[in-house]
């Protein structure tokens, strides 16, 4: 085994050096990996704990900004009866936490692509798609148009930094979906995403256009579902899915 891959597979010790609040219920929290060698915007890592009666559980977490150093951050939906996201969203900075990775080489963005692409997220899906975008202001000359299906206003991630790169940054459009309660004046009654939420105007399907889609795994399949009608190539849909449909 090459010794890159056996440090992405080697669990090794992170502290927690800061959280700060994105929703309610999520938080991102920022972690230093001594000796991270980096990452691509759209992996993930596995993270470990353990109680003192030896009882470990394990779940994947995705980094939600592109490499920096030493440090990694993520993003963490708290689902209330988890065994592992109540901890995670409580933990204070200090704390130690076991972690491998990054992991994954197929949902991933790499600045030197000059497709078109087409980002969908469902919830907390935003993560790894966040990370894409944060590396696209950086490097890279892809358009993006990001289509964000949430609850209601105050379940957005990220909201300021999105309304200030879409407002800033002429390669990025956002479209958010609600599901249950939309802003006054918004246009499109709350209800799930649906094809119309998808087409994107003055893109083709045949323009090198690739989409990713990360959510709740019965959004993810159902969007899927939805691209492939509508023309687009399976091959051409990189998805992820964090877990039941919530
Ligand atoms: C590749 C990958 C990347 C991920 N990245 C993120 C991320 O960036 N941020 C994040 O918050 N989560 C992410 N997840 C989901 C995460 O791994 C956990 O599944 C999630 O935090 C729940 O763990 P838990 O221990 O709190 O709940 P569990 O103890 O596993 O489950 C408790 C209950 O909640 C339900 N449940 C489990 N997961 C979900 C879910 N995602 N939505 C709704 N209900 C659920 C279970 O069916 C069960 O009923 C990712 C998953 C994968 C596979």
């Amino acid at each position: 085994m090459d010794g890159g891959l056996t440090a992405k597979l080697q669990w090794r010790v992170a502290r927690v050096v800061d959280s700060s609040p994105e929703t309610e219920s999520a938080r991102t929290i920022g972690l230093a990996v001594p000796g991270w060698g980096g990452h691509l915007a759209g992996q993930h890592i596995d993270l470990k704990l353990t109680a003192e009666d030896g009882y470990s559980a394990q779940r994947s977490y995705s980094l939600s900004r592109p490499a920096d150093g030493e440090r990694i951050e993520l993003t963490v939906q708290r689902i209330a009866d988890g065994e592992v996201s109540p901890y995670l969203t409580a933990v204070p900075p200090g704390e130690e936490i076991e972690l491998r990775g990054p992991i994954g080489g197929w949902f991933v963005w790499r600045p030197a692509e000059e497709a078109r692409i087409l980002l969908v997220a469902g919830g907390s899906g935003i993560v790894p798609l966040m990370a894409m975008l944060r590396q696209r202001i950086s490097r890279g000359s892809a358009e993006f148009r990001l289509v964000y299906s949430v609850r209601s206003p105050a379940d957005i991630y990220y909201s300021q930094e999105l309304s200030r790169l879409e407002r800033d940054c002429d390669w990025l459009r956002v479209a958010v979906v609600y599901s249950r309660v939309a802003p006054p004046q918004t246009a499109r009654p709350p209800g799930r995403i649906d094809c119309g939420d998808l087409a994107v105007p003055g893109w083709t399907n045949d323009d090198g256009l690739r989409a990713y889609v990360c959510g709740p795994t019965g959004f993810v399949e159902s969007v899927t579902t939805m691209l492939i009608g509508q023309g687009h190539s399976p091959s051409a849909i990189r998805t992820e899915r964090f877990g039941p449909s919530g």
